[in-house]
């Protein structure tokens, strides 16, 4: 008998709604796989090559390219995302469940190479909230910040335009949404 393919999981939104810690949760809950992205943005204080990214430079990222090794990427920032395709394909084969958290744009190439996976789109429980968690960061000049802002608007129009994220998930609450989260990852 076939072995049953396993599930991939797409979670996108705008920065400063949450997403990293809503993932991270979920994923230590549920036990499922995370997709490590690689990207030539540096690495910030704290983070280790090879836990939420590989940190690589933009020649080795364009020989990923050309060898056809991302699933999706894209430029956010000016700086270059993509998800390594190997590691999702030899989940999936092996029925397990994989989550990519990503931007919008890299969600809408996934969805036209792998429909049938779950498209879940994170959202804030108002735009001023949004802008308040995002000057609370602290991580960003003035400058950054209005663009992630704009970003940030944009992503959500393009999210919701497409049609492709069908499931919504207000992060009013983190505890109630990582709940979610996790029974659609497991469900
Ligand atoms: P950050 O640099 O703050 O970690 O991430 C910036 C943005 O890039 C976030 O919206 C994040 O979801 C997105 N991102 C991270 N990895 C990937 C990836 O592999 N592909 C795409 N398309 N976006 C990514």
């Amino acid at each position: 008998m076939e072995k049953r393919q396993g599930k991939l999981v797409v979670i996108s939104g705008p920065a400063g709604v949450g997403k990293s810690t809503i993932t991270r949760q979920a994923v230590a809950r549920t036990g499922v796989a995370l997709s490590v992205s690689a990207t030539t943005r540096p690495p910030r204080p704290g983070e280790v090559d090879g836990q939420a990214y590989r940190f690589i430079d933009r020649p080795a990222f364009d020989a990923l390219v050309a060898a056809d090794g991302f699933l999706e990427y894209a430029d956010v920032f000016g700086q270059c995302y993509g998800t390594p395709a190997a590691p999702v394909r030899q989940a999936l084969e092996a029925g397990r469940t994989m989550i990519l958290e990503i931007d919008v744009q890299g969600g809408l190439q996934v969805a036209a190479k792998m429909p049938d996976a779950t498209f879940i789109l994170i959202v804030p429980p108002s735009e001023a909230e949004l802008e308040r968690r995002l000057v609370g960061r602290g991580t960003e000049t003035a400058d950054q910040l209005a663009r992630r802002l704009g970003k940030a608007t944009r992503e959500l129009a393009i999210a919701r335009d497409s049609g492709v994220y069908k499931i919504e998930v207000v992060n009013d609450d983190l505890e109630r949404a990582v709940e979610e989260v996790c029974r659609l990852v497991i469900g």
